[in-house]
C-alpha cells in the first residue's frame, strides 16, 4: 500500500496586502499546518489567524467543480468544450451586432498577476474593448489617483521596513490591525519596543488607535481639511522644508494660494477637533525626522477620496517626507493581489506597467508583439459599466474571482441591473451570489491548485507553487482565458504561468528584469525592475515619477459628503474584521473560522445604546433610502455617539452592509463613497 508522504510547498497568503509568505504542510489534499520560514521577505515570523488557519476552503464540498449553464431558472453541469463554445458564440455574436465595447470585463484582484494580464490581453487584444476593470475601483483607486497626481507613480514609496524606520506613523482611516494583522503587529513592535511615534485618525477607537500616542477622531469625511489646515500651518510657522521644496518639488507658490481657506480655526469648526490636537499633531511631525502615512478604505471610499489621498501626499511633500528610508506614503492595498492586477493592465485607461492606453507608441508596441491594433480609447470601470448596461448599451460581461453583487455599492440596483444583461459569465471557486445572475459560471482554481505570482501592497512580487491538482474538472483561471481565446481565433501556447510573465516582462518597462528564476522559492523582487534584475524597494531617492523628475503639489478642495436627509439621523461606518476575508467569500467556508464569528453585527456607542434602551443582542433594523438590513448589536465604546459600525462580512447576503449604501462616489475615479451613509434604526 502506498504511503502518503508530507509535502512542504511555499505559498503567499491570499488574504491581504501584505503578502506573507509561508509553507503549507500537506498530505495528499489534507492541510496538515501553515509554518513560516526566516527567509520569508515581508514576514518569517507569525501569520494571522487566517493565514493560519484559513485554507480548509479549498476542500469544501461547496467548489465548483463543473461548469454550469443556465436553462430557464436552473443550471446545469455542462462539458468544457460545451461551456466555452456558448461563450465563444455568445461574446463574439453581441461584438459583431453591438460592437467591442458591448462587452464589459471584471477582473480579480485575488487572482495571479499572469491571469489579470491574459486577462486583459483577451479582453484587448482578442475582443478589442478596453473596458477591463478590477476592485481597485471599490478600494484604492483614489489612493493610486492621488499618488500619480502628485508623485508621478501609484505605489506604495518604500516596503514595511521603511515603516518600521519612521520616527513617526501616521495612520488615517485604516485599521491595520484586523485588516493587515502581521503590519499592524510589527507596528505595536516598533511603537512599544523602539521608541515610534503614533498617530491614528479614525472614526472608530480600533486596536492602533487604543495604543497611538495621539488619537483623532474628526467628523465623517472632513480628513481633507484636517491635512490642508496641517499644510497651510506648517507654512506659516516657517516649518516647510525649503530646500526639499525647492528642488524637488513644482507648483509650491499655487498650492500655498489653495490653502488660504484651510486655518487651523476653520478646520476646529468643521472636523470637530480640539485646538490643542490640531497643534500637537503638527508638532509631532514637526519634530518626527521622518514620517510614514499609511491609509485605506476610510479615506478612499468617500466623494471626494481621489482629493484627500492628495492631501496626505501634498503633506508629505511640504514636510519633505519622500525619497529617505522611513518616509513616504502607504495606502494599505486590502486584496492580496489588487496591486498586481492593477500593475499587470486590468484598468480601463493602462496597458501593463501603468503604460497609457491612449499613447500611440504604446500601442505600436503591442501591435508588433500581439499583431492587432489595440483600441485607442480608455474602456469603460466597473461604475460606468453598470450605467452602461442600464442604458442599454452594454449587453454583456465577463468576471472572476470577484463577487460584485455583494462588494459593489447599492446592491439592489446592482442586482437589478445583472438581470438586464444578455449575457452573463462569471469564473469563481464557488457559486457565489453574482454567480446566481450568470448564465454561464466556469469552475476556476485557486491560488493552492496552481502556480504564480502575487504582488503585495509594498509592489513586491511573490511567487507561489501549485500543492494540489484542480478539484473536479475545475482549472486555473489563465488555462480557461487560454482555452476560449483559442476558441475565438488565437493561438496561444502557453504551457505555463512563467512564460506569460516572460511577455509582460519584455513589454511593460517596470517589469523588464522580471522572472521566475529571480523570483524562485523566498526570492522576491520590488518594482520598477530593471533588466539586470536591480528593484528599487524605496521610490523617489533622486527624482519623481514625472519627466522632469520633480513631484508636484497639487490644490485641492474639500467635497461635502453625502447626506441622505435629516431622517437618516445615524452615520454608517463599515469595514474589515480579522477573522474573515471582506464579504466572508472563502472565510465562510472554513469551519473554525464561522464557528469563531458566525455571523454579523452592528457596533452602537453606549450613548445610543442608552438614548434607545438597546442592550448586547437586541435585534434593529436598519433603513437608508436605497435598502433595509436586520442585525443585532454590540454596544462598545470604540464607536461614539450616532455613529455605527457595521462590519462588511455576511453569512446571510440580506444582512449585507450594500444593502444600504448608495451609488454616489468619488467624483474622479467612480470608487463608491461607502462611508458615506446616514441611516435609521428601528427597534425590532
Ligand atoms: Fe495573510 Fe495578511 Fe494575515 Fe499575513 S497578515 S497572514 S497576508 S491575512
Amino acid at each position: 500500500m502506498r504511503k502518503a508522504r508530507i509535502n512542504r510547498t511555499k505559498t503567499v497568503c491570499t488574504y491581504c496586502g501584505v503578502g506573507c509568505s509561508f509553507e503549507v504542510w500537506t498530505k495528499d489534499r489534507e492541510i496538515l499546518k501553515i509554518q513560516t520560514k526566516t527567509e520569508a521577505p515581508v514576514n518569517g515570523i507569525s501569520t494571522c489567524v487566517k493565514g493560519k488557519f484559513g485554507w480548509d476552503f479549498v476542500n469544501s464540498e461547496e467548489r465548483l467543480t463543473k461548469p454550469l449553464i443556465r436553462k430557464g431558472e436552473e443550471f446545469v453541469e455542462a462539458t468544457w468544450e460545451e461551456a466555452l463554445s456558448l461563450i465563444a458564440e455568445k461574446l463574439s455574436g453581441i461584438k459583431e451586432e453591438h460592437g467591442p465595447d458591448a462587452v464589459g470585463y471584471i477582473a480579480s484582484s485575488k487572482c495571479s498577476n499572469e491571469e489579470n494580464f491574459l486577462f486583459q490581453k483577451f479582453a484587448r487584444g482578442i475582443m478589442g474593448t478596453n473596458n477591463v476593470d478590477n476592485c481597485s475601483r471599490y478600494c484604492q483607486s483614489p489612493a493610486t489617483t492621488g499618488l500619480m497626481r502628485t508623485v508621478g507613480l501609484g505605489g506604495d514609496s518604500g516596503t514595511m521596513e521603511d515603516i518600521m524606520a519612521s520616527e513617526l506613523v501616521m495612520v488615517i482611516g485604516a485599521n491595520p490591525a484586523e485588516s493587515h494583522p502581521v503590519l499592524a503587529t510589527r507596528i505595536k513592535r516598533a511603537h512599544k519596543l523602539h521608541g515610534q511615534k503614533l498617530v491614528v485618525v479614525d472614526l472608530r477607537e480600533n486596536e492602533l488607535a487604543e495604543r497611538a500616542d495621539l488619537f483623532l477622531h474628526p467628523k465623517p469625511g472632513t480628513d481633507i481639511i484636517l491635512l490642508n489646515s496641517l499644510a497651510k500651518y506648517f507654512f506659516e510657522q516657517g516649518w516647510e522644508d525649503a530646500s526639499f521644496l525647492a528642488e524637488r518639488v513644482n507648483g509650491v507658490e499655487e498650492f500655498k494660494a489653495s490653502l488660504e481657506k484651510y486655518t487651523l480655526e476653520y478646520a476646529v469648526e468643521k472636523t470637530g477637533l480640539s485646538m490643542e490636537q490640531l497643534l500637537r499633531l503638527a508638532e509631532m511631525i514637526k519634530e518626527a525626522k521622518s514620517v510614514c502615512m499609511l491609509w485605506a478604505m476610510g479615506v478612499t471610499q468617500h466623494m471626494g477620496a481621489s482629493d484627500t489621498s492628495t492631501a496626505i501626499s501634498n503633506l508629505l511633500l511640504v514636510t519633505g517626507n519622500y525619497g529617505r528610508t522611513g518616509t513616504g506614503a502607504y495606502p494599505l492595498r486590502g486584496h492580496n493581489n489588487v496591486q498586481g492586477a492593477c500593475d499587470f493592465g486590468t484598468l480601463p485607461p493602462w496597458m501593463p506597467g501603468y503604460e497609457p492606453v491612449n499613447d500611440e507608441a504604446v500601442r505600436a508596441k503591442y501591435k508588433a508583439a500581439w499583431g492587432v491594433d489595440l483600441p485607442e480609447d480608455p474602456g469603460y470601470d466597473n461604475h460606468h459599466m453598470v450605467e452602461a448596461i442600464n442604458k442599454g448599451k452594454m449587453k454583456a460581461l465577463y468576471l472572476f474571482g470577484e463577487d460584485m453583487a455583494i462588494v459593489d455599492a447599492n446592491s439592489n440596483y446592482v442586482h437589478s441591473t445583472f438581470e438586464k444583461l444578455d449575457f452573463f459569465v462569471v469564473q469563481d471557486i464557488f457559486f457565489s451570489k453574482t454567480a446566481q445572475f450568470a448564465d454561464v459560471v466556469l469552475p476556476a482554481a485557486p491560488s493552492l491548485e496552481k502556480d504564480g505570482t502575487f504582488t503585495n501592497t509594498e509592489r513586491r512580487i511573490q511567487r507561489f507553487y501549485k500543492v494540489f491538482e484542480p478539484l473536479g474538472d475545475s482549472k486555473p483561471d489563465w488555462l480557461i482565458f487560454q482555452e476560449l481565446a483559442n476558441r475565438l481565433g488565437a493561438d496561444w501556447n502557453y504551457q505555463h504561468p512563467s512564460e506569460i510573465m516572460d511577455e509582460a516582462a519584455k513589454l511593460a518597462n517596470i517589469f523588464a528584469g522580471v522572472s521566475y528564476e529571480r523570483l524562485e522559492e523566498w526570492e522576491s523582487l520590488v518594482w520598477p525592475v530593471n533588466p539586470d534584475g536591480t528593484d528599487t524597494p524605496l521610490l523617489y531617492t533622486d527624482k519623481f515619477g514625472f519627466p522632469d523628475g520633480k513631484a508636484r503639489l497639487v490644490p485641492v478642495d474639500w467635497t461635502v459628503p453625502f447626506n441622505p436627509g435629516a431622517d437618516f439621523d445615524l452615520h454608517l461606518n463599515n469595514g474589515r474584521i480579522l477573522e474573515h476575508f471582506h464579504e466572508g467569500n472563502m472565510t465562510h467556508k472554513i469551519e473554525g473560522l464561522v464557528h469563531k464569528v458566525p455571523e454579523v453585527w452592528l457596533e452602537i456607542s453606549p450613548e445610543l445604546a442608552a438614548e434607545r434602551n438597546l442592550e448586547d443582542g437586541a435585534l434593529v433594523g436598519l433603513t437608508s433610502p436605497y435598502g433595509h438590513v436586520e442585525v443585532r448589536v454590540i454596544v462598545t465604546d470604540r464607536v461614539k455617539g450616532h455613529e455605527l459600525y457595521l462590519p462588511m462580512n455576511t453569512a446571510e447576503d440580506s444582512e449585507a452592509v450594500n444593502r444600504l449604501t448608495s451609488s454616489y462616489h468619488d467624483i474622479i475615479t467612480h470608487t463608491p463613497a461607502y462611508k458615506e451613509m446616514g441611516v435609521k434604526m428601528e427597534v425590532l
